[in-house]
């Protein structure tokens, strides 16, 4: 590879919780292993590219979330280089998005389908607060915050990202997000990767590894 392509997806939209330094985290790690890096900022009116190699999604409230989603449902660029062997990481709303579906503004939502999960609307108190989780999947202990109204329930087809052992994760206080192949969705902002370099060189080690 001769230089590790990170895409950044609607920074603008998907900034509200600090997300974003997910892909300075990602480069700067790049960097100290030794492998030559680019962030490219992709915007609500511009097309997804297919060639990159680890896509970022952040977190939002609901009127930037759908129109992420609008945005994204114009192709199925992020999917295409998903199948393609490109590696995603989706925060709390991305999470959301990139779903079966998800409920915002009292209404529910065709997400895209690449995470097969569901969230729901949550009929009481907002999950606000720090989440401590350990990773199996990736052994990883995590820390971050969350801050989200959804629940989001896991189909047969993924597994939990991570245990959770303090705060809400996915709503049941048990797990957070979801893995299926090379996608990852969390609730965890911090920025998470900022928290947990580890999970950084994890990602880039799939990502390179194609
Ligand atoms: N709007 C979504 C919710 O409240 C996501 C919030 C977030 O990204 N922090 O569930």
């Amino acid at each position: 590879m001769s230089q590790l392509r990170i895409i950044r997806i609607h920074n603008e939209l998907l900034g509200t919780y600090g997300d974003q330094g997910n892909a300075e985290v990602l480069a700067f790690r790049a960097k100290h292993l030794g492998i030559d890096s680019t962030i490219i900022d992709i915007s609500y009116d511009q097309l997804i590219p297919r060639n990159g190699d680890i896509y970022l999604l952040g977190g939002a409230e609901n009127a930037a979330q759908l129109l992420s989603l609008e945005a994204m449902k114009r192709d199925n660029a992020l999917k295409d280089a998903i199948s393609d062997g490109a590696v995603l990481l989706a925060v709390c709303a991305g999470f959301q998005i990139i779903g079966n579906t998800f409920w915002a503004n009292e209404k529910k939502v065709d997400g895209l389908g690449l995470l097969d999960i569901e969230t729901n609307a949550g009929q009481t108190e907002r999950c606000v607060g720090d989440v401590v989780a350990h990773s199996s999947i990736f052994n990883l202990d995590l820390i971050g915050f969350e801050n989200h109204a959804g629940r989001t329930v896991l189909g047969s087809s993924t597994k939990p990202f991570a245990t959770v052992s303090s705060g809400y994760g996915n709503g049941d206080g048990k797990t957070d997000g979801a893995v299926q192949g090379n996608v990852i969705g969390t609730y965890m902002h911090g920025p998470i990767l900022a928290r947990t370099p580890a999970l950084a060189d994890l990602l880039i080690a799939r990502a390179t590894a194609q």
